[in-house]
């Protein structure tokens, strides 16, 4: 296996342990208690946006968080769970394929837009690549006033 092969395989290995990490705070209730009736934080999007403000915001356990998500759990889809599925989920219960207004400049035709409709969302469903920023851009977050965010910081 060549070592872009190999990377490519790491990642998308962390990805997926992520994916299931997020999963938990969705689900989670504190062990022994009921599901709090109030919430000082309402989410609407079980995505990966969603999901990391749910979890940052719940590190404090007095802070009840709540994720709304439409779609439901896929931890059972092949179509999500195989690391060779790419494309398999698209067209079918967990892809919202919205689609485009006819595109003038693509001879009017309609397209179709890919996104994820489950716990977890478009990462159920995406290429699990990743290209990372430049230095510099990552960088000038602290030149902008992140104290700490850095490129050698977060290396790591
Ligand atoms: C085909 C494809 C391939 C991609 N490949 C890659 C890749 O290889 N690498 C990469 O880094 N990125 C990739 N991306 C992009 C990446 O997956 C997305 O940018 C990211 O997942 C978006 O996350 P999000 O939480 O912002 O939004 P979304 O994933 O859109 O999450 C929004 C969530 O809100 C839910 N929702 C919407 N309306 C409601 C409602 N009214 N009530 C309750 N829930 C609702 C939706 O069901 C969804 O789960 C890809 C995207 C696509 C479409």
């Amino acid at each position: 296996m060549s070592r872009t092969s190999t990377l490519y395989a790491e990642f998308k290995m962390i990805r997926f342990l992520y994916f299931l990490s997020t999963l938990s705070v969705a689900a989670a209730a504190p062990a022994g208690s009921s599901p709090a009736l109030t919430y000082d934080y309402v989410i609407v999007g079980g995505g990966t946006s969603g999901l990391v403000i749910a979890k940052h915001l719940s590190e404090n356990s007095n802070v009840p968080v709540l994720v709304i998500e439409v779609g439901g759990s896929v931890l059972d889809n092949t179509n999500v769970t195989s690391m060779n599925g790419y494309g398999r989920a698209f067209g079918t219960d967990i892809d919202w394929q919205y689609k485009s207004v006819p595109q003038t400049c693509g001879g009017n035709s309609t397209q179709v837009l890919r996104a994820g409709k489950a716990l977890a969302s478009t990462s159920v469903i995406n290429g699990m690549s990743f290209t990372r920023a430049e230095h510099v851009q990552i960088d000038a977050w602290q030149t902008i006033g992140n104290n700490g965010l850095t490129w050698n910081a977060l290396w790591p």
